[in-house]
């Protein structure tokens, strides 16, 4: 494989990049600034800024509407979440994950000194592989996190099936997934519960925020506690807790991000669409799909560079970046190899070849609301040229 050495090799693109500003993968996607500001005077009015103010309390109730679930508890952000969804299920020891996901997920493990153990993933997928998690269980195992990777659900019944199988709590990190469904069900309803992330980067957001969902009374009770230090009422603490409290001004962004959805939705789908058309003919390079019976955000757009390609995925990268495309490589290189995971567990990548081949294959392309109009035709023509480089 030719090392492609620098832009001044696309012989087509000379001095300035070919967007002046910066294009980012994750840049936000906002609902109308009028209702938001709307929902600022209104929060100034009443002065209630944080505390189960009546924003959160209308934006757990629309959330908990909108996936079909009984309970929506809404919190400061996605890894606080996920590190109070694990604690009130009780996870402790061993934990089955995958490797290739964001490291929040194993964070919110390794905070509470529960040891994240990674499974491989199916490479066509790239979501938890079933007969590797069966593999990864000892007598420690306490509970599996599928991640529904890119908003493509986990394996469900089949973790389902091993969880029951050998009595461990399943919960799903669904920070990708909001807005997508399984077999026409919406994500959030499945597992023990579901933590969602409402981060400035995701599909939709709060400008910080989560959310852990469940059917489950007594879990939904005892998260509420904990994300509010154990408080039952005033001076009466129950429970050991933390601060996991969304504000006002967080669920007024979500309230107005709800109303415009299916814009978002929409544009990523249209993006989605015009990605594919415009680069799957490029031999060496395939964008990833999405099944189009289910919802689906098509918030994230993954190319994998194949073996055939005659320029190497980084270089990719770097020749996007140039024109100033930020595309990313995404959980590379997997946080088994990331320090904290690495030192502690140096052999890990042993059990996970499949990882590794797809943190070396993918690249994410921008797209969402803010996407400028030509931005796709240019990342296919400079893939174009990389494609006969030689
Ligand atoms: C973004 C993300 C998180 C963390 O959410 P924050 O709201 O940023 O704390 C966790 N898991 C996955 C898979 C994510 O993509």
């Amino acid at each position: 494989m030719k090392r492609f050495e620098s832009r001044n090799d696309l012989a087509l693109f000379g001095a300035p990049p070919a967007f002046a500003e910066p294009i980012h993968v994750g840049r936000p996607n906002m609902g109308n600034r009028e209702e938001f500001l709307r929902y600022v005077n209104e929060i100034f009015d009443r002065r209630w800024l944080s505390n189960n103010g009546p924003l959160v309390q209308e934006f757990e109730s629309r959330m908990a509407d909108f996936l079909g679930v009984k309970h929506c508890v809404a919190m400061c952000n996605g890894t606080i979440a996920l590190e109070i969804a694990i604690r009130a299920l009780e996870m402790k020891g061993e934990v089955i994950m995958p490797s290739y996901t964001f490291i929040a997920t194993a964070h919110a493990l390794q905070w509470q000194e529960i040891t994240p153990v990674f499974a491989d993933i199916d490479p066509n997928t790239h979501n938890i592989d079933t007969d590797a998690v069966r593999r990864m269980i000892t007598p420690r195992t306490t509970g599996i996190i599928g991640v529904h990777l890119w908003g493509r659900s986990a394996p469900i019944e089949a973790l389902q099936a091993i969880a029951d199988e050998y009595g461990l709590k399943l919960m799903f990190d669904a920070a990708h997934a909001f807005g997508c469904s399984h077999k026409g069900q919406m994500l959030g309803s499945f597992g023990e519960c579901e933590v969602f992330s409402f981060h400035a980067t995701k599909f939709f957001n709060t400008f910080e925020g989560g959310a852990v969902v469940t059917n489950n009374d007594d879990l939904a009770r005892k998260m509420r506690l904990m994300k509010n230090f154990g408080f039952s009422g005033y001076d009466n603490v129950i429970y050991p807790g933390t601060n996991g409290k969304m504000t006002e001004i967080a669920a007024a962004m979500g309230l107005v991000n709800f109303d415009a959805i299916d814009e978002f939705v929409e544009v990523n789908r249209r993006n989605h669409i015009l990605y594919s058309k415009r680069l799957n003919d490029i031999k060496g390079l395939s964008v990833i799909d999405y099944n189009d019976h289910e919802h689906n955000n098509y918030q994230y757009v993954v190319i994998e560079v194949l073996d055939s390609f005659p320029v190497e995925r980084d270089e990719i990268v770097r020749a996007l970046q140039a024109e100033n495309v930020l595309a990313r490589r995404y959980f590379w290189p997997g946080c088994h190899n990331m320090l904290p995971y690495r030192a502690l567990y140096p052999h890990a990548g042993l059990m996970l070849p499949n990882t590794k081949i797809v943190a070396d294959r993918v690249i994410v392309l921008p797209t969402g609301i803010s996407l400028p109009d030509n931005a796709i035709d240019t990342v296919a023509s400079v893939l174009r040229l990389l494609m006969s480089y030689e």
